[in-house]
């Protein structure tokens, strides 16, 4: 494995200058496949989002962003995409290092789709109206449609680059000005993205980041001068938060946990289901909020449909998530670690067949925070290894009856972010796909689209991100009656 030099990042990026902390509070940030000590760095509390808030306030009212056009964000946000570009490779390396996922899920949701979104942003503020006027009773009204204002970013460690861009991403198009509170277990990556603003040109101001931990981020969103909170993490903090923004009228953006079913209807090829458990199941170890972790199938079906899930299992290979070879990287810390092996020790205590794994590292990788990917069979739907998101390679393979019981199941959490369907017959997919209540739903495969709106029903969350359609989340009406 090649040495990186320790990184250190104890300075915060507020209104376009590197800022020294006001604490000396470091805070180490590991390599997640060796457990070692990858970098440090300054974690901000209420004085630096504080300061990261005044900015973001004076940029949008005084500064040039507040009165820009859409064409000149656009020529800005290009150029920062072309920063971020240069730097794709490495970004991706780093964020591999820090939280485990393999190198080409890097790549793509670290260096390519960030890149993306920010052209695909610029190119649709160049095209759109963001004024038409109508006759009213007594002349006309001019409808306009005004950035939210000031938003607070704040994310999770699982995609971090994606999460963040896929929230300032919208908000620059909008002409909003931005906090970033990245993750703890990410602050190293974030900064990639102030760097390249820099770089680009970005007026000080409309892109600030403050690593920082929980403290930082209920600072953010109690911070009065906040106009919106844009949220990516678990449900528990989604709800506090969303308490806590709602007490002083905030926006929010609210994208939490899930835990998604994928049916396996009698009629599914199983060579289409094998092919899709790459990205449904099991992609980035199963750290993603889209999991599709419980496996419903028909009754007649069962022990085939285990066969491929074994096999597929035996192939992954672990180790080193930048080794190209690797198809399944550890998790992301040694407490998330803990975390995954109780809810495998639970599904153990509620005596469901294992079928594959357990709560021992995999015998190749004795360092590193891995997880056997583990399979469970006969699991009872409400279990809490049913019901619960676990945020790991744990596998419920849950019997269903009838149809109508599958879609029950699925149904049947307090969850509504993914979803997938395994069937020959299409149409009959789809038809199954919209009795199911989530914000997203796969036919034969799933894997999220940046170019369509993503979000949650229930306890998933509220709004949406990726698509022409995050851009709405950014933007307030204003109705001027002439
Ligand atoms: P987390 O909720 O612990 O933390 C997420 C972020 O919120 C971190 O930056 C953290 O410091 C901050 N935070 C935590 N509590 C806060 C509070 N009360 N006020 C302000 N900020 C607070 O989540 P995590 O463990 O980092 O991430 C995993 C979770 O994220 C999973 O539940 C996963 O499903 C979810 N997730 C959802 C999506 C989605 O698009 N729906 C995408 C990725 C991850």
């Amino acid at each position: 494995m090649p040495v990186i030099n320790s990184i250190e990042r104890e300075l915060f990026f507020i209104d376009g200058q590197w800022r020294k902390a006001s604490t000396s509070d470091l805070a180490p940030v590991f390599e997640a496949a060796t457990e070692r000590p990858l970098g440090v760095a300054a974690m901000g509390g209420p004085e630096e989002i504080d300061a990261a808030v005044h900015a973001a306030r004076a940029a949008l009212q005084k500064g040039p962003w507040g009165r820009s056009t859409p064409h000149e964000r656009a020529a800005v946000m290009r150029r920062f995409a072309d920063s971020l570009e240069r730097r794709g490779r490495s970004t991706a390396e780093l964020v591999s290092r820090q939280t485990g996922m393999i190198s080409s899920l890097s790549v793509s949701t670290s260096a390519t789709a960030p890149v993306a979104i920010l052209r695909s942003m610029a190119d649709l503020i160049e095209k759109r109206t963001f004024e038409t006027r109508r006759p009213s009773s007594m002349g006309s009204t001019i409808v306009r449609e005004e950035p939210v204002g000031v938003v607070g970013a704040i994310t999770a460690w699982n995609y971090p680059q994606l999460l963040a861009m896929a929230k300032i991403g919208p908000a620059l198009a909008a002409g909003c000005t931005v906090v970033l509170k990245p993750a703890p277990e990410t602050s190293l990556d974030a900064y990639v993205l102030a760097e390249a603003a820099e770089e680009a040109g970005l007026p000080p101001g409309v892109l600030n980041i403050v690593a920082g931990g929980v403290h930082a981020g209920k600072a953010l969103v109690a911070h009065p001068d906040v106009d919106k909170i844009a949220f990516t993490g678990s449900t528990a903090a989604g709800q506090a938060i969303g308490e806590v923004a709602g007490r002083s009228f905030k926006r929010v953006s609210l994208e939490l946990g899930g835990k998604s079913a994928a049916i396996v209807l009698p009629d599914a090829d199983l060579d289409v289901f094998a092919g899709g458990l790459k990205d449904a199941v099991l992609k980035n170890g199963g750290q993603t909020c889209t999991t599709n972790s419980r496996i419903l199938v028909p009754h007649g079906r069962s022990s085939e449909i285990i066969d491929v899930l074994a096999s597929y299992v035996d192939g992954l290979v672990m180790g080193d998530p930048l080794d190209e070879s690797v198809t399944m990287g550890p998790m992301v810390s040694e407490q998330h670690r803990e975390r995954v092996r109780s809810y495998i020790r639970l599904g153990q205590s509620e005596g469901f067949r294992t079928i594959r794994g357990g709560t021992d590292s995999p015998e190749q990788c004795p360092r590193g925070w891995f997880v056997s990917p583990t399979i469970f069979e006969g699991v009872d739907n409400r279990s809490p290894l049913a019901q619960e998101e676990i945020f790991g390679p744990v596998i419920s393979v849950i019997p269903y009856e009838t149809e109508e019981d599958a879609i029950n199941m699925a149904n049947d959490t307090p969850f509504g972010l993914g979803g997938v369907v395994f069937t020959e017959d299409t149409e009959h997919g789809l038809d199954v796909a919209s009795r199911i209540r989530s914000g997203t739903v796969g036919v034969n495969y799933y894997s999220l689209d940046t170019g369509s709106p993503f979000g949650g029903v229930k306890n998933s969350g509220v709004g949406r991100e990726f698509g022409p359609e995050s851009l709405d989340f950014y933007l307030e009406y204003k109705s001027i009656y002439v």
